[in-house]
C-alpha cells in the first residue's frame, strides 16, 4: 500500500498518517519528493484496507501495490535517489567511478592503485578486505589487517572506501572504517545479511546475484529498504549464461529496465561482467551509454601477480585511458538528456559551465585532443549522444561558437532519457 499525500499536505498531516500506520502495527516509510510526500507501508502479510486512510487530512490517494516490491518503485518516489557520502554522490549528475583492486593484498599494491584512482578524479576506492572465494584454498583476503591500509588510503587520498561484507560480523568494522557496504553476488540472497545492512547508516551497494532475475534482485534491495536504509545502489555485474567468451554475460538491458521501475541508482561492473581486461573498457562505455549512474572497475598495479581476479584487472594506465574520455562523454550525454527544447541558449550555456566545473577529471587538453580526433560535424546525423566529442571540446575552444551551435540545433537533436 502506498499513501500519496497532497502537495499542500503539512508536516503535521504527514505525521498523523504515519502515526495511524504505526498504531495498526505496520511500518510507515515516508519518502519526501520534490512536489509531494508518499508513504509506503510494509509489515503486512495480507492486503491492508486502504479506506481508513482516504479521509485523513492531506491524503491525495491510496494506491494498492500489486507488485511484490514497494519501496524501490517510482510510484513511491518519482525522483531518482541520489546516494551521498561526503562529497561523493551516486545517482546525481556526476558519473560515479568506484575503482580499485579486487582484494587488498599489501600496502604497496593498495597505495599504487589508490593513487591512480585519485588522479583519475574518481571519488570511490574499492578493495576486498574479506573475499568470498569459490575455492577454500585460494586467497581469502587479508581480513582485519587490511583495515589499517584502508584507513591510511582514506586519509591520504580522501577517497571513500567501498568493501564487501561477507558475513554479518563484518558490518560493524565497515561502519567504523569504511563508507559503503558492498553485498556481493554470492550474498544477494543472504537475507539476514541484507536485513543487517538495512539497519546500517552506511549506503549499501547491492550486486546482482549471478543467477538472479530482476525481480529477485529488486526484492533483495527491498529487504534492505524495509529495515529503513534507503541508500541502496544496484550493481549489474553479469549473470551466468552459455557464453564461453566471457566469465559472465553483462546484462546491460537491466539498466533501462530498472530505470523504468525504480528510483534507485544503478551502476555497471564490466570487470566481473566480462572477466577479461580487454573487454572492460568497451563494456564500461556501453554501460554509460545505456544510462548507468556509475562504474565499478578493478585495477591492479601488476595484474599478472594479482592474488585474485588478475585477468580482468586494468593496469593504472589502461584505467586512466578508460576514465577520462568516459567521464567527458557522459557529461555531454547528460547534457543532451537534460536540455529541454524551450531552454534559451544562455541557460544551456550556463548548464554547460556548471557541468564542466562539476567534473574534476575534465581537462581542456584532453578535450582538445578529443576534438581533433572527432568528426567536425555536429549535426543530428551523428546521433545526439555521440555528438558529445564535438560539443565538449567546443566548450573550451570557443564558448561563443558553442552557444551559437546549440541554438542552431533543431529540437529533434535533443536526446531522450531512456
Ligand atoms: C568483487 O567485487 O570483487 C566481487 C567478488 O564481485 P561479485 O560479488 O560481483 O562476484
Ligand atoms: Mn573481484
Amino acid at each position: 500500500m502506498l499513501i500519496v499525500m497532497k502537495p499542500s499536505a503539512t508536516a503535521h498531516e504527514i505525521d498523523a498518517v504515519v502515526n495511524v500506520v504505526q498504531a495498526i502495527g505496520l511500518r510507515p516509510h515516508p519518502m519526501p519528493g520534490a512536489t509531494r510526500t508518499a508513504i509506503g507501508i510494509t509489515g503486512n502479510e495480507g492486503p491492508v484496507d486502504g479506506r481508513r486512510f482516504e479521509n485523513l487530512p492531506g491524503v491525495a490517494e491510496v494506491i494498492r501495490v500489486t507488485k511484490p516490491y514497494k519501496l524501490i518503485t517510482l510510484d513511491l518516489r518519482p525522483e531518482k535517489t541520489i546516494v551521498r557520502t561526503g562529497d561523493g554522490t551516486i545517482g546525481g549528475s556526476e558519473l560515479a567511478i568506484i575503482a580499485g583492486p579486487c582484494a587488498i593484498e599489501n600496502r604497496e599494491q593498495a597505495f599504487a592503485v589508490a593513487r591512480a584512482v585519485q588522479q583519475s578524479g574518481a571519488r570511490f576506492f574499492r578493495g576486498g578486505v574479506w573475499k568470498p572465494r569459490t575455492s577454500p584454498y585460494t586467497f581469502q583476503g587479508l581480513g582485519e589487517k587490511a583495515w589499517e591500509i584502508m584507513a591510511d588510503i582514506r586519509q591520504a587520498f580522501g577517497l571513500k572506501i567501498v568493501t564487501e561484507a561477507v558475513d554479518e560480523s563484518n558490518i560493524d568494522l565497515i561502519e567504523e572504517h569504511g563508507d559503503i557496504i558492498q553485498i556481493g553476488a554470492r550474498s544477494m540472497q543472504n537475507f539476514s545479511l541484507l536485513k543487517k545492512t538495512g539497519r546500517s547508516k552506511l549506503p549499501v551497494l547491492l550486486k546482482r546475484g549471478m543467477a538472479a532475475t530482476l525481480e529477485e534482485w529488486l526484492l533483495a534491495a527491498e529487504y534492505i529498504m524495509a529495515e529503513g536504509n534507503y541508500n541502496v545502489i544496484l550493481c549489474e555485474r553479469g549473470v551466468r549464461t552459455f557464453a564461453q567468451h566471457t566469465r559472465n554475460t553483462l546484462d546491460l538491458a537491466a539498466v533501462p529496465a530498472i530505470r523504468r521501475i525504480s528510483h534507485l541508482p544503478v551502476i555497471v561492473d564490466p570487470s566481473h561482467g566480462t572477466g577479461t581486461a580487454y573487454m572492460v573498457t568497451p563494456l564500461a562505455r556501453a554501460g554509460v551509454a545505456v544510462g548507468a549512474d556509475g562504474l565499478m572497475v578493478e585495477v591492479h598495479n601488476h595484474p599478472e601477480l594479482a592474488l585474485s581476479d588478475g585477468a580482468q584487472a586494468l593496469t593504472p594506465s589502461e584505467y586512466a585511458q578508460l576514465v577520462a574520455p568516459t567521464i567527458s562523454c557522459s557529461i555531454s550525454a547528460s547534457l543532451d538528456v537534460n536540455f529541454s527544447s524551450s531552454e534559451t541558449t544562455r541557460s544551456r550555456w550556463m548548464k554547460l559551465q556548471t557541468w564542466r566545473r562539476s567534473t574534476s577529471a575534465f581537462r581542456p587538453d584532453r578535450a582538445r585532443r578529443a576534438k581533433r580526433a572527432s568528426a567536425k560535424k555536429s549535426s543530428c546525423d551523428s546521433g545526439p549522444r555521440f555528438r558529445s566529442w564535438a560539443s565538449v571540446s567546443d566548450i573550451n575552444a570557443s564558448p561563443k561558437r558553442t552557444a551559437e551551435r546549440w541554438s542552431a540545433l533543431p529540437d529533434s537533436c535533443m536526446g531522450k532519457h531512456p
